[in-house]
């Protein structure tokens, strides 16, 4: 996806730095939904997205995990998923986002995996998740491929959960937000201007600035490099994640094929068209260069396939087909969100640190900010178990249910 770069104002009400999904929904919400108006102009490197953690993701949307905020977050992603073609339609309909609601199932092998499962479980059905506990027999007579002797608990979401078109939400919501007026200029941002504890205007690398009178933080796993400018320690910074897509010589019966499964591993696998598509959670995890999208390969062999070809005979004759390499962008504190002001610079609001659920939550947080943007609070999902009180408090929301 790459469109001109639109000419830069001097300056705009709302600068976003960064075109990514998130940063590319503050923009829609603004304009579209929101009624905000004022001038909204979104600051994007690199338009094609080539390497953007949009265009590099797994493109799953769950309801299981473990604090509530993130569950009523993926629920109202959802629905905007399913309205996809009323919300963003700009001259006829909008897209079809593909939104395959086949579920995420969970399993668990150990008394421990056991014991979280069924705590989450009942912060998501207190949240109005629709997420099932499955003994290990009915997920044999559901799935009967799967081995399931070692299993002592599954959690299968019968609905709201599955994966969607990653570029064609990011597509919709920028055509949609063009639409109404928001301005999508290519340029790098290089530094806030600072006038006391606000920011007045963003400096581009390419010698231009552009003046605000807020500052949207979306920059994805850049976001910690870009927080020092405005002297904000912000733990977020890039760590790899490989993606392996395969074919198997006797694939399971499309009927019986399992959704996107989480085994007790780690390892995750879910259909794609005729093929599957894993990932492996990290043996080590370090923050990698910015410029480092060198897939982990060794993570196939050595992880993927053996825990899969465990799990079900259908996964021992397997071929790989393509890999790649992207970011999470990764809040070391507590592998959530951090939405919203700082205290320490009022009208520069974050967006960022979603630790691999930033896709599925971009809707959610993009009304959330926009609603702050516009009213000085959340009007429809109180974000603030997200904002930045937490970290300043040492009061971390750890998220248990990483992928
Ligand atoms: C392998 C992988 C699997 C994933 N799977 C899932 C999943 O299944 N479900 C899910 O919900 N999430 C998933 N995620 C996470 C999800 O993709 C991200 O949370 C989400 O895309 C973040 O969107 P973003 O807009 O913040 O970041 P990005 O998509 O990275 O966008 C940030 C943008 O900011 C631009 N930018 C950065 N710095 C500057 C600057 N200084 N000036 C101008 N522009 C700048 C970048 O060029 C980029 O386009 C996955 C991520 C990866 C890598």
């Amino acid at each position: 996806m790459s469109q001109s770069s639109a000419p830069l104002p001097a300056s705009s009400d709302v600068v976003v730095v960064g075109g990514g999904v998130v940063g590319a929904s503050i923009a829609c919400w603004l304009k579209a939904f929101l009624g905000f108006e004022g001038s909204v102009t979104v600051i994007e490197r690199d338009p094609s997205y080539a390497r953007a953690s949009t265009a590099l993701s797994a493109s799953g949307l769950r309801q299981q995990f473990s604090t509530p905020v993130s569950i009523a977050l993926s629920r109202y992603g959802a629905e905007v998923l399913r309205a996809a073609p009323d919300l963003f339609a700009v001259d006829g309909p909008g897209p079809d986002l593909n939104f395959r609601e086949d579920g995420y199932l969970m399993l668990a092998a150990t008394p421990s995996q056991e014991a979280a499962v069924r705590a989450n479980h009942a912060v998501q059905a207190a949240a109005g998740a629709d997420v099932a506990l499955l003994t290990p027999e009915e997920i044999a007579a559901r799935w009967p491929h799967l081995r399931t002797d070692d299993l002592r608990l599954g959690a299968f979401g019968t609905r709201g959960e599955g994966w969607f078109d990653n570029m064609g939400l990011l597509t919709a919501v920028s055509r949609l937000a063009r639409a109404q007026g928001a301005r999508f200029v290519t340029d790098e941002a290089a530094g806030f201007e600072m006038q006391g504890d606000r920011v007045t205007g963003v400096r581009l690398a390419s010698g231009a600035r552009i003046g605000c009178g807020a500052a949207v933080l979306a920059a994805g796993p850049r976001s910690g490099a870009a927080a020092r400018w405005a002297g904000i320690e912000l733990p977020v910074g890039p760590r790899k994640r490989t993606i392996f897509v395969f074919d198997c010589a006797t694939p399971p019966d499309p009927a019986t094929r399992p959704p996107l499964m989480i085994d007790p591993t780690g390892v995750f696998c879910r259909p794609e068209g005729r093929y599957f598509l894993a990932g492996a959670p990290p043996v080590e995890d370090p923050e990698v260069a910015l410029d480092d999208f060198d897939p982990r390969h060794e993570e196939f062999e050595e992880i993927v396939w053996p825990a899969l070809a465990e799990r079900s005979e259908a996964f021992e004759a397997i071929r790989l087909q393509r890999f790649w390499a992207g970011h999470y962008e990764w809040n070391a504190f507590d592998r959530n969100g951090v939405v919203g002001p700082h205290p320490d610079v009022a009208n520069l609001v974050f967006a960022t640190g979603f630790s691999g659920h930033g896709l599925q939550h971009a809707a959610g947080v993009a009304r959330g900010v926009g609603e702050w943007l516009i009213h000085g609070e959340y009007r429809s999902l109180d974000l603030s178990p997200l904002g930045w009180a937490r970290l300043l408090e040492n009061r971390p929301l750890i998220e248990t249910e990483i992928i």
